[in-house]
């Protein structure tokens, strides 16, 4: 029987995920049909219950996109530990009657970042600006990458710091608040992990943080040159990104997670580039 799979957000009509893993089923001749679903606000339980209905139907794995990776996270049996420290999943395995949460929005970021764009982080100096789901789940793989400092500003300061707190305090880890950022000398990577650029909005990140002969890489995706990327252009950073490579590199992640089979990224990756100009 042909595996199904979805993904699950509210809402899902921009939603680039049955593209990217019907192209990633034809490249590895995978048997598999992958959909997208609405999941209900309301009531409560009603996200559960969708998520049930669609693994008793012989569903076999799902993608879970804004606003469930809580509640994906929630309902879940087992948990990996990028999952359990992001406290939210975005892909769902089922097997063996049991719920298997994972949070691969991370290891796609620091992915598309280090192969994709050929910046390594091993001895840099890292900052990462918000710290909202994206950058609870990237904590880890950001750290497994050994940057020589990692600098996680944001406006709520104890959100950033209860993070740090939950892996434990380090010389070469830092949370802060955007003031901060002043005194301090400029980054080899800067990260925009914060939503500001989904309104249009630049986080008060100052210019002296960036490295010409660096790089700027913003999460938002599609959107062309954002607040942020225009800042780190004007400030004299070549090396500018969105994250279309990391979407598509988490969902590669989840691909291989239930396939047991890792499909091409590039050219998917390039059929889904909106240039930044
Ligand atoms: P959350 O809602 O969980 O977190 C939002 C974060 O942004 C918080 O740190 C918040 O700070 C900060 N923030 C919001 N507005 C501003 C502002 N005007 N100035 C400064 N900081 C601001 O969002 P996510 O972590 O889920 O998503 C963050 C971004 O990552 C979004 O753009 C999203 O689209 C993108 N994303 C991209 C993915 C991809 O595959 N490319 C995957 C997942 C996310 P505070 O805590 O102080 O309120």
């Amino acid at each position: 029987m042909t595996d199904q799979y979805a993904v699950i957000g509210n809402p899902i009509g921009h939603t680039k995920s049955p593209l990217i893993h019907g192209l990633f089923a034809q490249e590895t001749q995978q048997d598999m049909t992958y959909t997208a679903i609405e999941g209900p606000i309301s009531p409560q339980e009603a996200f559960a219950e969708t998520v049930n209905t669609f693994r008793a139907a012989g569903g076999k794995g799902m993608n879970v996109t804004a606003p469930f990776k809580l509640k994906a996270f929630a309902m879940a049996d087992d948990r990996s530990e990028r999952a359990e420290l992001a406290g939210a999943a975005n892909a769902l395995r089922f097997e063996n009657g049991r719920i298997v949460a994972e949070n691969f929005d991370g290891v796609g970021l620091v992915r598309d970042i280090e192969v994709n764009l050929h910046l390594p982080m091993a001895g840099k100096r890292v900052l990462v600006l918000g710290a909202g789901g994206a950058m609870r789940g990237a904590l880890l793989p950001f750290l497994a990458a050994r940057p020589a400092e990692l600098v996680i500003a944001n406006r709520n300061v104890s959100k950033a710091e209860a993070l740090v707190a939950q892996v434990g305090v380090r010389a070469s880890l830092l949370a802060c608040g955007y003031g901060d950022l002043e005194a301090m000398r400029r980054f080899d990577l800067v990260v925009n992990a914060t939503s500001a650029s989904l309104t249009g909005e630049l986080p008060p990140v100052p210019p002296n943080v960036f490295n010409p002969e660096g790089a700027a890489y913003e999460l938002a995706y599609g959107k062309g040159l954002t607040p942020f990327l225009r800042l780190a252009r004007n400030a004299g950073v070549l090396g500018i990104a969105d994250g279309v490579g990391m979407l598509v590199e988490q969902a590669a992640e989840a691909f291989a997670w239930w396939r047991g089979i890792r499909p091409q990224t590039r050219s998917v990756i390039d059929q889904l580039t909106v240039p930044l100009d």
